[in-house]
């Protein structure tokens, strides 16, 4: 379904994002995990596209084998890094002939060790709002979702010049934001304040990450830029570096937390972040008191 029909029939959207698994083995795992978060009733699922675009088929054929196998409304991440055009051209077609509906559509990160990002040679595209101008001339029945980063972009110079090229994504046609994780809803909210200040009204969908173990928090935080925020790192550093359990279960915590208060203000969807697990995002729902999306949008509305 495309986000333009999800998001004119469900009021609040529950999403999730899986990556994919580097062996055979792993994606039967994971399309098993993804049949139990199914029972949660999402809007849609989606799954990144690897750095550099080295996940290239693994991607593709874990977005077809979810919607076709798994019978959920399956999203492509598609970055421009380690393309050209024809290239993008040719991944999009393939999805297109495949009934895929929507692409999240990312300029995606330098490979490791690169200072800036470099398009690819000859004529590569540079920002993610070319590739939304793309798929708009070139493929308009795609759904498209965008980034956005409530803390700014990490190569941003200012947050303003962030929301300007935030808005020319969204003036390119984007139908929906999907934010960076977070750990304090402030920084949504106030994102969300200026994204209306600049003339933004596209959907904001926000990130939310169940902290799973020391090790990953650590790494996704380098990457990304979230903040945590000193309550959260004090409780974590209590939970013991090394007891993965502890970790969890003040990640999954705060995370229900999170949740709790932005279905109380307001939020037009909540995107979990599995990192392809299914445990922490059922145990969210459970613990807000709802067994499936549609629960937890009757408890927004109450
Ligand atoms: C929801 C979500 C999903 C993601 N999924 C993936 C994934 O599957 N694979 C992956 O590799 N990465 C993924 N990423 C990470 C993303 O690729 C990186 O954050 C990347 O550095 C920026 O991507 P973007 O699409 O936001 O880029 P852009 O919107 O192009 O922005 C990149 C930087 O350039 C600036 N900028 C943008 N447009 C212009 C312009 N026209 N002129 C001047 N400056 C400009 C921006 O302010 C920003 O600092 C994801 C991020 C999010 C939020």
């Amino acid at each position: 379904m495309h986000f333009r029909d999800v998001l004119k029939t469900q009021p609040i959207t529950f999403s999730f994002e899986f990556f994919p698994p580097r062996t055979d083995e792993g994606a039967e795992g994971l399309l098993s995990r993804a049949r139990q978060l199914r029972d949660l009733n999402p809007s849609f699922v989606s799954v990144t596209y690897g750095a550099g675009g080295s996940t290239r088929s693994t991607t593709r054929d874990l977005v077809v084998r979810l919607q076709r196998e798994n019978g959920l409304n399956a999203a492509a991440h598609l970055t421009c890094i380690g393309h050209t055009r024809a290239e993008l051209r040719e991944i999009l077609d393939a999805y297109r002939r495949q009934g895929i509906d929507n692409i999240v559509a990312l300029r995606g990160d330098p490979p490791q060790g690169a200072k800036e990002f470099v398009p690819t040679p000859p004529d590569g595209l540079r920002y993610a709002n070319e590739l939304v101008e793309l798929i708009r001339r070139e493929f308009p029945g795609f759904g498209v979702a965008v980034g956005g980063y409530p803390e700014g972009h990490p190569e941003t110079p200012s947050r303003l010049s962030d929301l300007e090229n935030l808005k020319r994504k969204v003036d390119a046609g984007a139908d929906l934001i999907i934010t960076q994780l977070f750990f304090d809803n402030r920084d949504f909210y106030d994102f969300r304040d200026r994204c209306e200040l600049v003339g933004i009204r596209t959907p904001i969908v926000a990130g939310i990450m169940p902290i799973m173990s020391w090790k990953g928090i650590m790494k996704m935080a380098a990457l990304c830029g979230a903040r945590i925020p000193a309550k959260l790192l004090g409780r974590l550093l209590k939970a013991g570096q090394d007891n993965d359990d502890a970790i969890a279960r003040v990640g999954i915590d705060w995370a229900t937390q999170q949740c709790r208060d932005l279905l109380d203000n307001q939020v037009r969807g909540i995107h979990f972040y599995t990192l392809n697990r299914s445990n922490a995002t059922i145990e969210i729902y459970r613990r807000l008191g709802a067994t499936d999306s549609h629960g937890l949008r009757e408890l927004a509305s109450t």
